[in-house]
């Protein structure tokens, strides 16, 4: 809350976020208006619905304009936010809502006919739908009618009293702001060790898990992540377009609250795919850094419209979120002369741990240097610290390290011990303090006794011109206990499966070499663009 007071001091008439439609059309709002709108949702929440602190407010939305004012208001109310995935199914939704004890549920409009069983046997009473166009000049009155229309269709026992548009809570918000509420006080209700966010970790391994960060964990991160000066130093005119979904702790922590920290222009897309939707965005701005992951500057790769004219204003691009490819790095900076830094996170560690600030330049195959205040161990399976630029569990200490799990103390123990975040990956930190990541320990595969991690044979298999994705798992194997199973999206049709072996004979030791290669269309993928292994994981069992 006091992030957003001090931009918007700074700030004022400068643009905060831009929202850019498929259909071209584009609304901007500034830090003045973000902080006026803010007010009023935190104003509505605490006096209209009477929340206090510790109530729990989800959010479901694309990247829409409501996103930076909802989740603004409610950390400016010192209530605690829970950001949900709008591709969730009903029954996922429902689980989230229980599990967080959501209490107020501002939820995209699509959900339609869905709503009642997302409530079904949870604490939310009262659902405000939000839209693609909200704030969009000239949509107030149509959306009010729209909103309540909606909810009576949706949960006809719900009540039409119990539910609003946006616009709704921004007027009755401003009228408790023209009475006196005063917004200062509410922060009172929030400690440092309080919990902020209740943020559910990525469900790329299996069901979602909820990291309780705490205003200490975000505050902490944000001045870890901007301790050094470097590249990531805003400038006066920089634009960051934010295709990455909010929900996720990437987006969220680099495009909306770092972003606020540092007064940087966000442009949001809310429906990312297909990319074409993209070209009005480079249109009309001057974007000059991107956040992504390797899908998505592999896919901007394939578009002609992109291709042909590279933007020229980009300067700085970050990966996260899942290994970058060397192959997608090289190419990319080949095309935009942007270089792609690599950065690692995870929702327990409030996002980034690594690599920001970007006071060196990028240095392939790793992703930089742990952040000021992170702690780092490298870990065997005996339990004891592995010597430097060996592989072995990576374990973290930091400010930013999550709380706990919420409602699950078995996972929170075997989580963390004595302030150690035990992060289920397999990574190197060098001489040089460089850290990499080599796996998911989960996603290791264990040939004839040799562990096997999919990233290597992936990197090999994309960088292979006729193979336009890779993804690598393990399936049991009578001979050797599990085999490597390579799933492939082919860059050219006559490529075939000896191509495919014989290209990986030459790169890999006789044990990594994968034993069945499998084509297919697409890989599923999560919404953030990890691929899912576990799907893999369960075709490559029942072949
Ligand atoms: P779940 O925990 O629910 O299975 P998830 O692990 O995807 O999902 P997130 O918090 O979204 O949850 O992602 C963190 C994970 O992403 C890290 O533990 C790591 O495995 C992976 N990751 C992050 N950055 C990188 C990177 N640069 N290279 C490789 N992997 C990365």
């Amino acid at each position: 809350g006091e992030m957003v007071d001090n931009c918007v001091r700074t700030h004022g008439a400068k643009s905060a976020f831009s929202c850019v439609l498929p259909t071209g059309h584009s609304h901007t709002m500034s830090y003045t208006e973000l902080g006026e709108y803010s007010d009023a949702v935190a104003a509505y929440l605490r006096e209209e619905l009477g929340l206090k602190p510790g109530d729990v407010v989800a959010i479901q939305s694309p990247n829409t304009l409501a996103y930076p004012v909802l989740a603004f208001g409610i950390m400016k109310a010192g209530l605690v936010i829970t950001n949900v995935n709008p591709l969730y199914t009903p029954d996922e939704t429902n689980h989230q809502l229980k599990d967080s004890g959501a209490k107020v549920w501002f939820v995209i409009d699509v959900f339609g006919d869905r709503v009642q069983e997302s409530i079904k046997d949870t604490s939310v009473s009262r659902i405000y739908p939000i839209s693609l166009v909200d704030f969009f000049p000239g949509m107030k009155r149509h959306l009010l009618g729209f909103a309540l229309k909606y909810i009576k269709k949706a949960v006809p026992d719900f009540g039409a009293e119990k539910a609003g548009s946006i616009h709704g809570v921004i007027r009755k918000g401003r009228k408790h702001l023209a009475a006196g509420a005063n917004i200062a006080a509410y922060r009172e209700g929030a400690g440092l060790d309080d919990v902020a966010i209740f943020q559910y970790t990525g469900g790329t391994t299996g069901r979602s898990k909820g990291a309780e960060l705490t205003h200490r964990n975000v505050v902490g991160n944000i001045s870890q992540a901007n301790h050094r000066e470097g590249a990531f130093k805003a400038q006066p005119d920089d634009a960051l377009m934010l295709i990455l979904p909010l929900y996720h702790v990437y987006a969220l922590a680099v495009g909306a609250i770092n972003s606020m920290h540092l007064g940087i222009h966000v442009v949001l897309v809310p429906v990312p795919r297909p990319l074409s939707n993209l070209k009005p965005v480079f249109e009309n701005f001057d974007i000059t850094i991107m956040p992504g992951v390797n899908t998505l500057y592999l896919g901007l790769m394939q578009e002609k419209w992109f291709t042909s004219m590279p933007p020229s204003s980009l300067r700085l691009c970050m990966s996260g979120a899942a290994p970058l490819q060397p192959a997608t790095a090289d190419a990319w900076e080949k095309l935009t002369g942007a270089p792609i830094y690599e950065g690692y996170g995870l929702t327990e560690g409030t996002c980034v741990v690594a690599s920001m600030p970007l006071d060196q330049p990028p240095r392939r195959g790793t992703c930089g240097r742990p952040i000021p205040g992170t702690e780092v161990r490298i870990v065997g399976e005996d339990g004891k610290d592995r010597p430097r630029g060996e592989p072995g569990e990576l374990w973290l200490r930091g400010p930013q390290i999550m709380k706990g799990y919420l409602n699950n103390p078995e996972a929170t123990d075997e989580a963390i011990n004595d302030g150690w975040l035990r992060t289920g990956d397999v990574a190197i930190f060098d001489e040089e303090g460089y850290l990499s990541i080599v796996d998911r320990m989960k996603d290791m595969v264990i040939v004839s006794g040799f562990n096997v991690f999919p990233t290597d044979i992936e990197d090999v298999l994309t960088r292979f011109d006729r193979v336009a994705e890779a993804a690598v798992v393990g399936a049991p194997d009578d001979e050797t206990g599990e085999k490597v199973v390579a799933y492939i999206v082919k860059a050219d049709q006559d490529l075939t499966d000896d191509e495919v072996i014989r290209h990986c004979r030459e790169h890999l030791t006789g044990y990594k070499v994968p034993k069945t290669v499998c084509f297919v269309d697409e890989l599923p993928k999560s919404p953030v663009g990890k691929v899912l292994r576990r799907e893999l994981r369960d075709m490559a069992a029942s072949i």
